[in-house]
């Protein structure tokens, strides 16, 4: 195989918590050296000895993404701009933009992180990447790391006019896809679109290996149903467009830090203390990235990070994720978290075919709107009723709705018209669209 892996640390190459620390710390001074030639870190960095133990690195103050933000485009630049490779942004709040860039070594590092797949991607995979590629990371991140694998990469993106669901559904039977990334409510719309081309997603689709997800957090209730839906493993994904990936499952079903590759702490808001493992938010010390080093950045996600030993032998530390999930919104004095009403509403028997809901909070009560077959209708809304009660121990306004209200069949079905711009056209045509062309 020509797709040999490249100098970086590899899974397998270390023995238990010392060692691994022993090769973040071997790296930590080159990391601290790059960083040390960016506008933003240069006065950070001015005491004559540079952090380099994991312990000294410390005392530095966390980067946040407020940072990233001020100084934004090229504040935190550590390489001739013409080293860069590639430049992204996540837009934050109010539209400012958070920058993020990387240098063809980078991406090597990059790549290798996310293809860590337990289920294996070789060169006989049909990749679809089903994310963003406009800005964001995400979607150059799957492709690259499909690319470095030798699989063949079906560029979907998630946003773009010329991939709706029905193309979606039509490249993964035609093309035989084997796997897929895209966030998990994807994965359900697609069952639909499915069902509406006259496919069974369980079993007209025999090629289909695995469904790789991130980007949206997932109960284990809506992850398992996705799971059965498709008859394939889901498996999760957790990073962002400033870090790439950071963490992926093992075959066991834990999330595993690529710890081996990044240094990370778990920070408490409340009390400004930081440790290794236990409950807060993650930060994180790429090892390996030349273009644009972040000492301690903040990623400001909720996390519980553990370094209990997992069967999969891989020797890193798990973390669960829950994001901004940890955020609720309060009725009748009770917090409503999407995550443990999403458990819910996942949790109502298979048989009554609900796949789609929303729901309000607000301060005197809460509406839960789902989509359910009239046959279920009933039934489904006492069901759930019943569970709201019980979690919550309020009553919830719960309503069962015919298939096709929340998600119009009209967005499963339809293949917009996407033509190329022109300036001539015939006496029966739409001239509307000659620089309106989208
Ligand atoms: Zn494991």
């Amino acid at each position: 195989m020509s797709h040999s892996s490249s100098s970086l640390p590899q899974l397998g190459q270390w023995n238990g918590p010392e060692e691994l620390h022993r090769l973040q710390e071997k790296q930590l001074q080159q990391t601290v050296s790059w960083a040390a030639g960016s506008p933003f870190y240069r006065p950070r960095l001015t005491s004559a000895a540079l952090p380099a133990t994991a312990a000294e690195l410390a005392d530095l103050p966390l980067t946040t993404k407020q940072d990233l933000r001020d100084n934004h485009p090229f504040g935190m630049l550590a390489v001739p701009k013409e080293r860069l490779a590639t430049y992204h942004e996540s837009s934050g709040t109010a539209g400012h933009p958070t920058p993020s860039y990387y240098t063809a070594e980078d991406w090597v590092d990059l790549a290798e992180r996310f293809a860590r797949k337990w289920i294996g991607v070789t060169a006989d995979d049909v990749l679809l990447v089903r994310t963003p590629y406009a800005l964001l990371l995400t979607g150059h991140l799957a492709h690259a790391a499909g690319r470095l694998k030798g699989a063949t990469v079906v560029p979907g993106d998630n946003r773009s006019l010329a991939m709706p669901y029905a193309r979606v559904v039509r490249v993964m039977h035609d093309l035989a896809v084997t796997l897929t990334w895209s966030v998990p409510t994807e994965c359900l719309i697609w069952a639909a679109a499915a069902a509406e081309a006259g496919h069974r997603p369980g079993v007209d689709f025999p090629h289909l290996r695995a469904l790789f997800v991130g980007g949206e957090p997932l109960t284990p209730a809506r992850r398992a149903r996705i799971s059965r839906l498709w008859g394939v493993p889901v498996i999760e994904e957790y990073g962002s467009t400033e870090t790439g990936s950071l963490a992926g499952e093992c075959e066991y079903g834990r999330m595993h830090l690529w710890a081996d590759r990044a240094l990370f702490e778990v920070y408490d808001p409340r009390t400004g203390t930081v440790g290794r493992e236990g409950a807060g938010q993650l930060v994180v010390t790429p090892l390996y990235r030349e273009a644009m080093p972040l000492l301690r950045y903040n990623l400001e996600d909720d996390v519980l990070v553990s370094y209990d030993d997992c069967d999969c032998g891989w020797g890193l530390p798990t973390v669960q994720v829950f994001g901004r999930s940890a955020f609720g919104h309060g009725v009748s004095g009770v917090t409503i978290t999407q995550h443990r009403l999403e458990q819910l509403v996942f949790s109502l028997p298979e048989s009554y075919q609900v796949l789609f809901w929303r729901a309000r909070a607000e301060r005197t009560g809460l509406r839960v709107e789902m989509e359910v077959p009239e046959a279920h209708r009933v039934a489904a809304e006492g069901s759930l009723r019943a569970l709201v009660r019980e979690s919550f121990g309020i009553d919830g306004d719960v309503v069962g709705l015919p298939p096709g209200s929340l998600i119009p069949r009209e967005a499963l079905t339809a293949i917009p018209d996407v033509v190329k711009p022109r300036s001539l056209f015939g006496p029966d045509e739409d001239w509307g669209k000659a620089l309106l062309y989208y």
